[in-house]
């Protein structure tokens, strides 16, 4: 079965803005959570538009989406990634989710997902039009091999806090003029964490985590532009209490080359050619990216001219065809003559006179001699 574009499941458009997004899935959720909607496709109608708001409402994963759809360049797919972290536990859990921060707090014990990483890496034009495959190295924490990232020492346990009772919270009583008030903080003895470790572990401090340079391998798909970005799934910061890891972003750099320019999938050069070359005609090899390529110029070729190479350009990044090369014609004015070069030229002159024979020629110096007779 193919995928659903997510911008259609939602029903939003391409521009449309955050806040609608998160509108537009909060009326799904609610027609559709399982707890609520007992129809047999409400669930996957569920499951459809919480993946598409977790891409859409995420302004990397959106960006990422809208460059190369549900083609994902590592061949990863977006389907499944987060999970655990999100999933919901009940029908309240989703006005947690939009109003997170405000009345409830999280759970300490709750899986969490990893930090999402972004590291930015420069190709050479040519690498940028052809991609390939690299390894990088990047510093991030993961989980102590030690302890497993629970923190505890090899053998011991770590305890859930008593003076919070694993909640990471403690309840502040206070009498006001306005009657009792609750107030929650931090629990101090765990830190939040709802966990005390009586014995930790040597490799990590109790933290669970360690900074490691870890080398992951990259394909950086052919036709990739200045500014895109690659998501690897998985490969960000690790996930807190068995949640997830975060995803890693590569976003791509690319060098300038001196004779290339690059619009899109499209390829720009100049030629420079000389005025007898031009007048004359020639055949002349002209370099593109694929390599050396045999261009024939006709003669009475102007300046400004431009020539097309078809399927000389850079391949498009989702896999649609190929751009062209464009080649634009230079006549280059010699500067420094011979006598000899000088002779010649002033002879072709007297010849040739102001009696041009090119029709398109002999209308440029007309109005260029009309425009003294005006004055
Ligand atoms: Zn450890
Ligand atoms: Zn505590």
């Amino acid at each position: 079965m193919s995928k659903r574009d997510y911008y259609d499941v939602l029903g939003v458009s391409k521009e449309a803005p955050k806040e609608e997004i998160k509108k537009a899935y909060r009326k799904l959720a609610r027609k559709y959570h399982p707890d609520v909607n007992k129809e047999a496709d409400a669930s996957e109608k569920f499951k459809e538009a919480k993946e598409a708001y977790e891409v859409l409402s995420n302004e990397q994963k959106r960006a990422q989406y809208d460059q190369f759809g549900h083609a994902d360049p590592q061949g990863q797919g977006f389907g499944g990634f987060g999970g655990g972290a999100q999933d919901f536990g009940g029908f309240g859990d989703i006005f947690d989710m939009f109003f997170g921060g405000g009345g409830r707090r999280r759970d300490p014990n709750a899986p969490q997902q990893g930090a999402d990483l972004q590291y930015t890496m420069v190709l050479d034009f040519k690498e940028a039009i052809f991609g390939k495959e690299t390894d990088i190295t990047i510093p991030k924490e993961e989980n102590c091999d030690t302890c497993n990232g629970s923190g505890a020492k090899p053998g011991t346990k770590t305890k859930t806090c008593s003076h919070c009772n694993g909640s990471g919270q403690l309840n502040m009583e206070q009498n006001t003029p306005f009657g009792r008030v609750v107030n929650k903080r931090v629990c101090n003895y765990c830190n939040g964490t709802g966990k005390i470790i009586p014995e930790k572990c040597n490799t990590c401090g109790g933290n669970g985590k360690v900074k490691k340079h870890k080398k992951i391998h990259i394909t950086i798909p052919a036709g990739i532009d200045e500014g895109q970005q690659i998501r690897v799934s998985g490969k960000g910061e690790a996930g807190v209490n068995g949640g997830p890891p975060g995803d890693l972003y590569v976003v791509v750099q690319v060098r300038r080359d001196e004779f290339f320019e690059r619009e899109g999938d499209h390829i720009f050069c100049e030629l420079p050619l000389t005025f007898a070359q031009a007048a004359l005609g020639d055949e002349v090899e002209v370099p593109t990216v694929h390599g050396n390529v045999m261009l024939k110029i006709p003669a009475g070729t102007q300046t400004g001219k431009t020539f097309r190479m078809k399927g000389k350009g850079a391949p498009n990044v989702r896999g649609y065809g190929q751009g062209d090369q464009h080649i634009k014609v230079k006549i280059v004015t010699p500067t420094k003559l011979t006598e000899k070069q000088k002779e010649l030229l002033r002879e072709f002159n007297d010849i040739a006179g102001n009696e041009a024979t090119d029709e398109q020629e002999s209308s440029l110096f007309q109005r260029f001699k009309k425009a003294f007779k005006s004055e």
